[in-house]
């Protein structure tokens, strides 16, 4: 059986016809960076996701630079986030001189635990950078109180969640990335709303961090050859945003389907105690990023089945970041996370993408209950 972690291919022969009419049109108009077609599909995700406004640039690890570069934070300022995610949440604190502060997550959620942020907050800390991940968002509304209470700006990286909802505590339901006085995003091809290249976003309601983003993604530049501060060269092309807006319109139905695959996957697990499976909290949705089970003891035996038998799997993360070579600096990592290490030894990311059948999922889950057996 031919699987794949997530099937691109498949989903591009659905929507051919449509993603190829747009790269034409993008081609003869020959507006290759910025252009119609970007601000047409900014203004169209500035809606879905019921923010002010949208500002792409060229990519989600850019997105989360910019967001803190907007911020007019010095060197040494503390930056609170999770060490259970990509690198890039870190790697941007760090590039900016600015000092990454890991906090240990929810074992069950496998998102940063907003009951030990406030231990982790000093007179120098800033920011609060919460990592959606998977697909589900960390609990906002206390994390937006926290950050109330001890003045700091909270900046949403929303790249493997797009298109979940959040209900805060006075019932309002919100996007996840429209929340924080930042949301990031990233386009990655393999994310719940890709492109065919690098691309991605940041959102925001403030108009005054609107207009500074704006700027630091142009140069720090407003009028050509005049430049007010310093920035960067990040920009979303013409062809990205037209297939982006195609698949926009698609993204609540993809995630839709991946939100069944979970259910089938679950189904398919019930009763098998050598394994659990993702939980869903209350207040908000799962868009499935990844379908992440724990394996207890015998997760490396399961990956070197999958490997013998040509069965996808990830494991994300193998390592927190707390505990890589690049940030194995005493200053930065004073204490042990337990939690995020036991999740590092124990996770196991199944296939999952939009084109999932259910033949796939049972042959795939038959093969797990083969590895464990
Ligand atoms: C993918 C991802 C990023 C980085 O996005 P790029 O577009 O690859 O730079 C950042 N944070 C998280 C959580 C991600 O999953």
């Amino acid at each position: 059986m031919k699987l794949h972690m997530v099937d691109l291919k498949s989903q591009y022969t659905n929507i051919k016809a449509d993603v190829d009419a747009a790269i034409a049109e993008v081609l003869s108009s020959t507006q290759f960076i910025g252009g119609k077609k970007v601000s047409e599909f900014s203004d169209n995700l500035a809606t879905y996701l019921d923010c002010k406004y949208v500002i792409p640039c060229g990519n989600g690890t850019d997105a989360l630079q910019i967001a803190l570069m907007a911020l007019d934070l010095e060197p040494g300022d503390e930056i609170i986030t999770t060490p259970f995610t990509f690198v890039s949440t870190a790697e941007v604190i760090a590039l900016l001189k600015l000092k990454p502060v890991f906090v240990d997550i929810n074992p069950s959620t496998f998102n940063l635990d907003e009951t030990k942020l406030e231990a982790a907050i000093t007179s120098q800390t800033r920011c609060i950078i919460p990592v959606h991940l998977f697909g589900q968002p960390c609990h906002m509304s206390a994390i937006m109180a926290i950050a109330e209470k001890h003045n700091l700006f909270v900046v949403e990286d929303n790249a493997q969640a797009i298109g979940s909802k959040y209900q805060l505590n006075n019932d309002e339901k919100k996007m996840s990335g429209a929340i924080g006085h930042i949301g990031c995003t990233s386009f990655f091809p393999s994310k719940n709303l890709g492109a065919y290249g690098d691309a991605g976003a940041l959102m925001t309601n403030n108009e005054r961090l609107y207009n500074k983003i704006k700027l630091i993604c142009n140069h720090g530049s407003s009028v050509r050859y005049y430049h007010e501060s310093i920035g960067v060269n990040s920009r979303l092309d013409g062809i990205q945003a037209a297939i982006l807006d195609i698949k926009l319109k698609k993204l609540d139905s993809y995630n839709k389907a991946r939100q069944e695959a979970a259910v089938v996957y679950n189904k398919l697990l019930e009763g098998n105690n050598q394994i659990i499976t993702p939980k869903i909290q209350a207040n908000s949705t799962h868009v499935f990023h990844q379908y992440t089970i724990r394996i207890k003891a015998k997760r490396d035996q399961v990956a070197a089945y999958f490997k013998e038998h040509n069965i996808p799997f990830g494991i994300y993360y193998p390592v927190p970041l707390h505990l890589q070579e690049a940030y194995l600096d005493d200053e930065v990592t004073p204490q042990k996370l337990p939690i995020s290490e036991q999740a590092s030894a124990e996770v196991f990311s199944l296939p999952m993408h939009t084109e999932l059948t259910i033949e796939q999922q049972t042959y795939i889950i038959d093969h797990l209950n083969k590895a464990l057996s």
